[in-house]
């Protein structure tokens, strides 16, 4: 194997510890951040999540508010709720659990929060300014895709960047930051004509598309950092197993750099979720925001 492995457990630890001792500071200015969960329904996926964002939130010393709703829950009643927590002074971030059942209009339900505590970055507004380059909220795991990039390369300038996937929690708003630090970005996607030798016009390479080892190494050019945010669950030689959307051994075989799945992008999720309640309570108080956890 070629390729240095981009260890995100270790680089999520380093974010989480920077996030611990930025909180400490407000705590000790008489601010402490707040993160409302509020979860809709019993999908057992999002109930692991929800339990992770938790113990990850009190962790790094900041207040958890979980709001778990049962899944009949009418949408005036959960924006009653959304409603109060904007209103909230202990609550800095506010993450509504997706997806969210059907009789739920999820983009209705996300533009209802405060764009300021929008921490996953989703409401239009801040999908705006992010798209004009202004000071948003920034989608997680994008960011985290983003920081781990920067530490790798230091600047990203002039790189090509090709991410596979346009979705607009991922793709979008991975391609907007790419090009907010000056790649020269491609959106590949479901209808990409060649999609291989678009892969290995990639000096980045993002597979955010949600098919099990679909890119593979004859996709990658020679010394290209990759990044796996695909979390696929399958089953080989009768186990359930975590891979990515990229066939790790022969990229590995061919890139510069590369992620793995499991402890990849996945744990900087998280590591970005609380970067950004901190950013925003530090923004709703007038305080310094913590150094290199915006985009
Ligand atoms: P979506 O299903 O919303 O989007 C998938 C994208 O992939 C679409 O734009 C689709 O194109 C494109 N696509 C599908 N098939 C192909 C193909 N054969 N060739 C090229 N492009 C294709 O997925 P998400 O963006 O929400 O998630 C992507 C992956 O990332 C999933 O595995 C998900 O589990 C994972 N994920 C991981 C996170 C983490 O924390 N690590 C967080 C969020 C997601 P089109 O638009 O044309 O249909």
């Amino acid at each position: 194997m070629a390729a240095t492995v981009i260890d995100g457990k270790a680089f999520a630890a380093r974010v989480r510890a920077q996030v611990a001792a930025h909180v400490a500071t407000l705590v000790a200015a008489g601010v402490k951040p707040g993160l409302a969960v509020v979860l809709v329904g019993e999908d057992p996926a999002s109930q692991v999540y929800v339990r992770n964002k938790h113990a990850s939130t009190v962790e790094v010393g900041m207040a958890s508010f979980e709001h778990r709703l049962a899944a009949d829950t009418s949408e005036s009643d959960l924006l009653a709720l959304i409603a109060r927590l904007n209103a909230d002074p202990a609550v800095h971030g506010i993450l509504v659990q997706l997806p969210l059942p059907g009789h739920l209009d999820s983009d209705l339900v996300i533009n209802a929060i405060d764009p300021a505590k929008d921490v996953d970055g989703f409401h239009i507004s801040n999908v705006g300014l992010l798209g004009t380059g202004q000071k948003s909220m920034v989608p997680c795991t994008p960011l985290g895709c983003l920081m781990m990039l920067r530490d790798h390369h230091g600047s990203l300038s002039g790189l090509n960047a090709v991410v596979v996937g346009r979705s607009n929690i991922v793709g979008k708003p991975m391609a907007q930051l790419l090009l907010g630090d000056s790649c020269t970005v491609t959106i590949a996607h479901s209808r990409t004509r060649d999609l291989a030798e678009v892969c290995r016009r990639a000096d980045i390479l993002v597979a955010a598309v949600g098919r099990p080892e679909m890119i593979t190494g004859d996709m990658v050019k020679p010394g290209a950092t990759v990044i796996d945010v695909g979390i696929n669950r399958v089953e080989r030689d009768g186990k359930a197993k975590l891979v990515g959307d990229v066939h790790f051994a022969s990229a590995a075989e061919v890139a510069g750099a590369i992620t793995p799945v499991p402890g990849g992008v996945g744990p900087m999720t998280i590591a970005c979720l609380l970067a950004n309640t901190v950013t925003a309570c530090c923004r709703a108080h007038g305080m310094p925001e913590p150094q290199g956890l915006t985009a």
